[in-house]
């Protein structure tokens, strides 16, 4: 854009003490113009043509004026006018009675009327000019060239004194009028200001979403309870609540759901807390609450009543009801530590292990946890060498056919052996594997050796048995994925109708289509896949129409129930019934006893794992147990009968 030097006249506007009003300007012009058309008359009448004549002079100037403000050129408009009532009034002064004449009491007038709308330039040469003219007529009075006369009959005067009056009140009352217009819509503007800037200061402090306070409120609150606290000696209590499963809501049903959800769960905990308490949203689905103020700890039950209280009745999202429970850590000051950090760190830690211990309750901290923390990062920094020095092992546990107990295949199950800390279970390995991106090389490791043994089975004459591998949902993220399959598959020789991968339901809750055309690639390669631990992950289900999957395996807590729970009993039956439905295959695990095995042969299921027949074994047992159920015997490598 092109940008212009200010103008003389945009430096005057500038210095305007108040907005240019056109109809302002435009009224004052018609009053005037009035005033000095009726003097023209009364001259006439008085036959003082000269006066008639410098008002008839004004009369034309002021109606230039009013022409030059319709054509929107009002600060010329002002100056004309105040130029042309000053010469008008001085004209009129040395034209009639010089000193004593009415003209110089209008100049005071004619003073305000420019130092409100002109500019100060204007306005000093204006008394400049005035002075000099009273000045001068009084120079003239005294000389004798020009002496003033008092000659107006009284009621001329009267009416001149009057009508100057009532211009300059009615002048007088336009300009305050301004004035007050102009304070209050500063006032307003003002006011605009204020509210802008509290409004600016909530959103920084407030979660979008919720309303709630964000974390820089929740940490700038809890400082202060903090302060009050040490100064009280009362116990200030921090509860970190993270809602279960929220991803697996919020990828299943949406994100808008999720939103809802987490919308509702803010109007919920704050109905069930007093208003000085403090309820914030930190993040994704974790709320930090404060409780300031506490006689003693034993009010933090209550507290943690009324939240479980307040999450026994369902949701409503997306018209459908939802149960939800969260997981609570809650740490205390002063006793776990007297800084904000400390303190969410501490609650933070509490809610983890809340999480740990299944869901949906909650964990005071406790200087352990920190132990437990590091305890962890011990196992990750191990599990990095334990891959390299041979401390990992492929277990298998055989999978057989319920109709005649024939082996049929195996499920790989990884096992470590650490050098100093003795066996680790994958339950508490696999997700720090997955924490620390290790699970891709050790996924990799474990599907690589299950093909190789699968087809060492093969080769040893165990018949075509199958090998299910599990695999992370972070191994699914890669897309390239089916190419580390082939890989595997290839390097071993095994064909693909061998080998079987696991995949959890909360790896499908995306349900993306990438997803879809990777499981697509993989199973082209003859690959089943199957549904682990069925039945516990939280899901429309809808994925199995879409995506290639082969089996479901229903999960050892169905299936331990199912000869003492008809609870477990209906569930395992809909299984079974939904996947005939379907067309797929169904594997029970977790078989311990002959009671589970008749109750699941008369639900249809055909095949299953458990402890019942064996644990997960290495490679070797592995062969020897299939070997002496077909009463073979296992001779270096091979099965011949025996
Ligand atoms: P999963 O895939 O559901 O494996 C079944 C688990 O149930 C195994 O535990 C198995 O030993 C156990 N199990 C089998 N039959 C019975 C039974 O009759 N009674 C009882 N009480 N338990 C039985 P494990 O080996 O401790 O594995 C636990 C989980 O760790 C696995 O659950 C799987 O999710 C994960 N996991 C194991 N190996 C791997 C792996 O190589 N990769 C990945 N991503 N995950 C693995
Ligand atoms: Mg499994
Ligand atoms: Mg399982």
């Amino acid at each position: 854009m092109e940008r212009r030097d200010p103008s003389p006249e945009d430096a005057d506007r500038a210095r305007q003490p108040l907005a240019l009003n056109p109809t302002r300007v435009r009224q004052i012009g018609w009053v005037v113009l009035a005033v000095f058309v009726t003097l023209v008359a009364l001259n006439i009448a008085r036959e003082r043509w000269v006066s008639v004549l410098f008002d008839a002079i004004v009369v034309g100037l002021l109606a230039l004026t009013l022409w030059q403000n319709a054509q929107g050129q009002s600060l010329r408009a002002v100056h004309l006018m105040v130029a042309s009532l000053a010469l008008g009034l001085m004209a009129l002064m040395f034209a009639g009675q010089g000193l004593y004449d009415e003209a110089p009491m209008a100049f005071p007038t004619l003073v305000v009327f420019a130092a409100m709308l002109g500019a100060h330039r204007l306005t000093r040469a204006l008394v400049v000019i005035l002075l000099v003219s009273l000045v001068v007529a009084y120079g003239l009075d005294q000389t004798g060239i020009l002496p003033s006369v008092q000659d107006s009959p009284p009621w001329v005067r009267l009416f001149e004194v009057g009508l100057i009056l009532v211009i300059t009140w009615m002048l007088v009352q336009m300009i305050s009028d301004d004035l007050r217009n102009a304070i209050t819509r500063l006032e307003g503007e003002k006011q605009a200001l204020q509210q802008s800037r509290q409004e600016i200061e909530r959103l920084v402090q407030s979660d979008n979403l919720t309303g709630l306070p964000n974390r820089l409120l929740a940490r700038d609150r809890l400082e202060q309870l903090l302060v009050q606290g040490a100064e009280s000696g009362r116990v200030v209590a921090v509860i970190f609540l993270d809602i279960d499963n929220f991803k697996t809501i919020n990828d299943s049903l949406g994100h808008a759901a999720g939103d809802a959800l987490l919308l509702q769960v803010a109007v919920k905990l704050r109905a069930a807390l007093r208003d000085t308490d403090t309820v914030a949203r930190i993040s994704g689905d974790e709320f930090v609450i404060l409780l300031p103020n506490l006689k003693t700890e034993s009010a933090i039950a209550t507290v943690i009543g009324k939240i479980n209280r307040a999450f026994r009745e369902a949701f409503s999202v997306d018209g459908m009801s939802v149960l939800v429970t969260v997981s609570m850590g809650i740490t205390v000051s002063p006793r776990d530590g007297e800084d904000v950090d400390v303190l969410l760190k501490n609650a933070d830690m509490a809610m983890y292990r809340a999480k740990d211990l299944g869901r949906n309750t909650f964990c005071f901290f406790d200087p352990g946890m920190n132990e437990s923390v590091a305890e962890q990062l011990r196992i990750a920094a191990g599990l990095r060498t334990a891959l390299a020095n041979g401390e990992l092992r492929v277990y298998y546990q055989p999978q057989l056919e319920l109709a005649g107990e024939r082996v049929i295949g195996a499920e790989a199950l990884l096992r470590w052996q650490h050098p100093e800390q003795g066996f680790i279970p994958p339950t508490v390995f696999i997700p720090i594997a997955e924490r620390s991106g290790l699970i891709h090389e050790i996924g990799d490791w474990v599907l690589q050796q299950a093909c190789r043994d699968a087809q060492q089975w093969r080769a040893a004459g165990l018949g075509d048995l199958t090998v299910a591998v599990n695999v992370s949902p972070l191994q699914l993220r890669r897309a390239d994925f089916d190419v580390v399959v082939a890989a595997a598959l290839a390097a071993a020789g095994l064909p693909g109708e061998a080998l079987e991968l696991e995949l959890t339901e909360s790896s499908l809750i995306a349900d993306t289509r990438d997803l879809a055309e990777l499981l697509q690639r993989v199973a082209r390669r003859g690959v089943r896949i199957a549904i682990d631990d069925f039945g516990t992950g939280y899901s429309n289900l809808s994925y199995l129409r879409r995506l290639a999957v082969h089996r479901l395996k229903i999960d050892r807590a169905f299936v331990d129930g199912i000869c003492n729970d008809p609870n477990d009993e209906a569930l395992v039956r809909a299984i079974t019934e939904m996947a005939q439905c379907l067309g797929l295959a169904v594997v029970a695990e977790g078989i311990e006893d002959s009671a589970t095995l008749q109750r699941l042969r008369g639900l249809d299921c055909q095949s299953g794992q458990g402890y019942f027949w064996s644990q997960a074994v290495p490679h070797a047992a592995f062969v020897d147990f299939v070997c002496a159920r077909r009463g073979c015997v296992n001779d270096s490598g091979g099965c011949r009968p025996g």
